[in-house]
């Protein structure tokens, strides 16, 4: 086996669909089941993230198919008066099996800073939730050659709260600010730059850790990313809310 081989078999490759703020109960239900219907897999896991509302639905959905469900944001807490907000508890009661954090559009719409993210990381893991933590640099950060310093506070806070451990065990995507839902997306180079800085920095069990790129994939650019050593899939924004260009960017990560 060559060592792209050796590398499938260790991370198998994983396209998650985040649908953000999107849809209705029925174009959600009947996303899920275009993809549950069409994506069938003996390499790559696919996984959706519907808006919370919608989980139960989309669940249902996804019944006897190969797709996994994923939430797009999860509370630090345990339980008790945090009006708004949902558990990691209540997420796996829904059979999640992924929950988004450290999204960037959570950091500059909502506040949540690095320390609030590693607390979510925590409390995702305490329940058997596989966390993907996002992590990326704004334009203005990247024009001041300050990107691999960003990353290196986020993924840190994370570190210190969980330990190196527990990342070995979640998934890390690598989300440029500045590509996200603007077409503009990063070059595979400068994705692979980076998720190689991010897989050094999580020392020895990095080797099975799965990293994403996300910001702007879609199903011409894909084939590109997941042709360098570091990507092992995607997290998808606004192509994942059409089911032929999901479906195309789950088979590109087959190649
Ligand atoms: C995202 O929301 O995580 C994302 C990558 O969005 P888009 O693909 O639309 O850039």
């Amino acid at each position: 086996m060559d060592d792209r081989g050796v590398r499938r078999v260790m991370r198998r490759p994983l396209v998650v669909g985040n649908w953000k703020m999107n849809g209705t109960r029925r174009s959600s239900i009947e996303l899920a089941e275009m993809i549950a219907k069409n994506f069938s897999s003996s390499s790559v896991e696919c996984a959706v993230c519907p808006p919370a509302i919608f989980l139960s639905d989309v669940a249902s959905a996804l019944v006897g198919s190969e797709v996994c469900l994923g939430a797009q944001a999860v509370s630090q807490f345990e339980q008790g008066a945090y009006t708004g907000e949902v558990s990691a508890d209540m997420l796996a009661d829904f059979s999640c099996a992924y929950v988004l954090v450290g999204h960037s559009e959570r950091r500059a719409c909502f506040g949540e800073t690095s320390n609030q993210v590693a607390a979510k990381f925590v409390a995702a893991q305490s329940k058997g939730l596989t966390p993907i933590l996002c992590v990326g640099e704004t334009l203005a950060e990247r024009r001041g050659d300050r990107a691999l310093e960003v990353i290196a506070e986020q993924l840190g806070a994370v570190v210190d709260a969980a330990g190196l451990k527990a990342l070995s065990s979640a998934v890390v995507a690598y989300e440029p600010v500045w590509a996200i839902g603007t077409g503009e997306v990063a070059s595979p180079a400068q994705a692979q730059e980076i998720l190689a800085f991010i897989r050094a920095r999580l020392g020895e069990n990095a080797k099975a850790v799965r990293l994403l790129y996300g910001g702007s994939v879609n199903a011409e650019n894909a084939a590109q990313l997941f042709g360098q050593q570091d990507i092992d899939g995607a997290l998808v924004g606004g192509a994942s809310l059409q089911a032929e260009q999901f479906l195309t960017i789950c088979r590109l990560a087959e190649a």
